[in-house]
């Protein structure tokens, strides 16, 4: 077998070895991407990606996914996301996308294991992932006390005490979240003053919970019988150690979109992810997105969920139109979106 072999999409269309819809990501967003397209008897093919799940999967406990009233675990939801999209004829590939060329259509997928696809359209869920402290404990302590969202969360820090880590406006909006639940509140910040924008600063200062340790950065985070109990902490200026008892560490020091297949050839925000419309289209006719590469504002499993049921609904219509021969100029739905764009 040569370096790269070509598939073909099995049922559909075969004998061009041609698939209707790729769905890149198995996150939320790119299974409810996938179920959406088999129903709509597109015969997707999904790949996975290294982080099979996505960040479900390293999630201990959701509490906020409707339909679940008594809660499941991570991987307990990625797995019924992805029986119900294999039930109605998604195919999920265990594969990363190495290369996606878009400057022709039909567009060409190239992947880690050497498989290289034609599709007709794609869907791209690659997500994004929290920036880690990498500090010792970090790892060990994930979902025992340490996490990377305030609205998933703060509720089980009920009369609590919590750290919060950095001093952007996520900090500073996540800390003031936490004041519903938690008893107090201490942002522990590298430098002496905010990134955060003017007016969070000023509810963070006029807030009674919270406390500001400035020029103060995590060290490690200990912990004891399997829950966080202390981080310890260094000066930034002084050099000095310390040590802070607390029952939660919530950790906002940025979120990485993973774009790395994107940098080119679509349009991203300035923080790098992926800029949609509001048919989650991507600046590049036939190319949609959805979930965490494209949401930097929600976040959460039930939006990623929504904008991927959307995105595949999109992809149908756009896929519909073509086969009618209604969509011959690519061209034309590329200005289209970007006068979509200009008027937004
Ligand atoms: C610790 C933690 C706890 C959370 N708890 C909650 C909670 O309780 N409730 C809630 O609503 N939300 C929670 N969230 C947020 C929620 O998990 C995310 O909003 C959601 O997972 C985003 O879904 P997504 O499909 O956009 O992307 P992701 O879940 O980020 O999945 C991205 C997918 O893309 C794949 N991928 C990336 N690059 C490639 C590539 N090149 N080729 C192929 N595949 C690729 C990855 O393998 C992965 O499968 C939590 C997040 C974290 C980190």
């Amino acid at each position: 077998m040569s370096a790269t072999s070509v598939h073909s999409n099995g049922a559909g269309d075969a004998a061009a070895n041609l698939e209707n819809v790729i769905v890149i990501g198995s996150g939320p967003a790119g299974f409810t991407a996938g179920l959406y397209a088999a129903r709509a008897n597109l015969n997707p093919l999904l790949i996975t990606g290294n982080d099979y799940g996505g960040q479900v999967s390293i999630t201990y406990d959701i509490e906020n996914y409707p339909g679940f009233p008594e809660s499941l675990s991570g991987p307990e939801l990625v797995e019924k996301m992805k029986a119900q999209a294999e039930k109605f004829g998604t195919r999920v590939e265990f594969d990363y996308v190495n290369e996606i060329v878009v400057d022709l259509h039909p567009f060409v997928v190239r992947t880690a294991n050497g498989a290289e696809y034609r599709a007709k359209s794609l869907i791209l869920c690659t997500g994004a992932r929290p920036r880690y402290l990498e500090i010792p404990g970090e790892k060990e302590y994930t979902g025992k006390g340490i996490s990377y969202c305030a609205t998933c969360d703060g509720f089980f820090f009920r009369g609590k005490d919590v750290l919060v880590i950095g001093g952007g406006d996520s900090a500073a909006e996540e800390a003031l979240f936490l004041t519903r639940y938690a008893s107090r509140v201490r942002i522990l910040h590298r430098r002496d003053k905010f990134r955060a924008s003017k007016i969070l600063q000023d509810r963070v200062f006029a807030n009674d919970k919270i406390e500001v340790l400035w020029n103060t950065i995590p060290t490690a985070i200990e912990g004891e019988g399997g829950k966080v109990t202390a981080v310890r902490t260094q000066d930034t200026v002084t050099g000095a150690e310390g040590r802070l008892e607390t029952d939660g560490v919530f950790i906002f020091v940025g979120h990485i979109p993973n774009n790395d297949l994107y940098p080119g050839k679509f349009d991203l925000d300035e923080d790098g992810h992926l800029i949609t419309d509001r048919k989650l289209r991507t600046n590049v006719p036939g190319v949609f997105a959805a979930g965490e590469i494209q949401d930097k504002v929600f976040k959460q499993v039930a939006t990623s969920v929504g904008q991927g049921c959307a995105a595949a609904m999109s992809a149908t219509r756009f896929l519909e139109d073509l086969e009618a021969g209604h969509r011959v100029d690519l061209a034309e739905d590329a200005r289209e979106f970007a006068m979509a764009r200009v008027a937004a």
